[in-house]
């Protein structure tokens, strides 16, 4: 069972990613299915096809493969503490160190992983992908699919510039799924979102030698000249097939009606999408914010090559006196 999940910390195109390789043949794109149980069976939210979740007969046919009813009766708040015991933030320690797991712990890991298993293989075949692409982003969620056995677990690492996630994370969103009352998105801080940024990237980091595959993205490159990235990442998952038919992919795609569960509001739309830079921080983004996540972020930001000193855009442009 091979899955591709999509690392790294939120705000970084992941959506975008995940659906982009969701068009290629014998690919399916989920979203992110460590929501799946709070957003999904509990809260009823939107499915990216447009249906609540729990109407979904996507979702129906899965729920059905793998507990035995539909998506309504399915022990949805059982699975939610179970996997709050398996990988919420108090197990952090003992999920990266294993000789501090409890025998609870160890027997919710591995009734979790079950599930978890089950779940990807019913999506799989009934949507008849035999790659199934997950967008969790999580670090702590990943360390778990690495433990299951029988799972061929293949990472794409998303990193984007801490300074355009840091911008994206104080920006207004409605959040589309939230189908009875207008709720926005989360807005974290800055100190928030740039000790995230550091603790997720980090951790995948450490964590590199533990999937099947694991392959560094700059969201930046990424966006500027989509197809020979897609393609390496193809390449490296054992997908040859998959790769040729993503080595041709330009700024503009068609994409299909997904049934994603959580992620950004961009999940909702379909037809052709320009994949286009989203880089208005470096020119909207308040000098005095840009360096403080700078600040933070500053020995990560240099490992992935990012330049630690932005010239705005509209002051890169300016010309220059005397010259011309
Ligand atoms: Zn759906």
């Amino acid at each position: 069972m091979k899955v591709l999940y999509i690392g790294g910390y939120s705000r970084s195109g992941s959506t975008m990613l995940l659906r982009v390789l969701g068009e290629a043949t014998g690919t399916v794109a989920i979203g992110e299915l460590i929501y799946i149980w709070e957003r999904g069976y509990l809260q009823d939210q939107l499915c990216g096809c447009g249906e609540r979740f729990r109407r979904c007969p996507f979702w129906n046919e899965v729920s059905q493969a793998v507990f035995g009813v539909p998506s309504d009766k399915a022990p949805g708040s059982e699975m939610a503490s179970l996997q709050h015991r398996v990988h919420g933030y108090a197990t952090f320690p003992s999920l990266w160190l294993p000789a501090l797991r409890s025998p609870a712990h160890r027997r919710a890991l591995g009734e979790y992983g079950d599930v978890v298993d089950r779940m990807y293989r019913a999506i799989a075949e009934i949507s008849g992908a035999h790659v199934v692409i997950d967008s969790s982003k999580v670090p702590q969620f990943a360390r778990v699919l690495t433990e299951v056995p029988g799972l061929e677990l293949h990472v794409a690492h998303l990193v984007r510039d801490s300074r355009g996630s840091a911008y994206s994370w104080q920006r207004k969103k409605v959040r589309t799924e939230i189908h009875w009352t207008t709720q926005h998105m989360d807005r974290h801080s800055l100190l928030r979102s740039s000790v995230e940024w550091d603790a997720f990237n980090l951790l995948f980091g450490v964590d590199r030698e533990r999937p099947r595959s694991y392959t560094l993205i700059r969201y930046e490159d990424l966006v500027k000249d989509p197809g020979p990235l897609l393609a390496s990442l193809a390449e490296r998952i054992g997908e040859p097939g998959i790769a040729a038919e993503l080595r041709s992919t330009r700024d503009e795609v068609g994409l299909k009606v997904s049934h994603t569960v959580a992620g950004n509001p961009s999940r909702f739309s379909s037809g052709k999408t320009r994949i286009a830079a989203d880089d208005e921080w470096r020119t909207a983004m308040p000098a005095g914010h840009r360096l403080f996540v700078t600040a933070v972020t500053a020995p990560l930001l240099r490992r992935y090559r990012y330049p630690l000193q932005v010239t705005s855009r509209k002051a890169a442009r300016q010309p220059v006196p005397g010259v011309g």
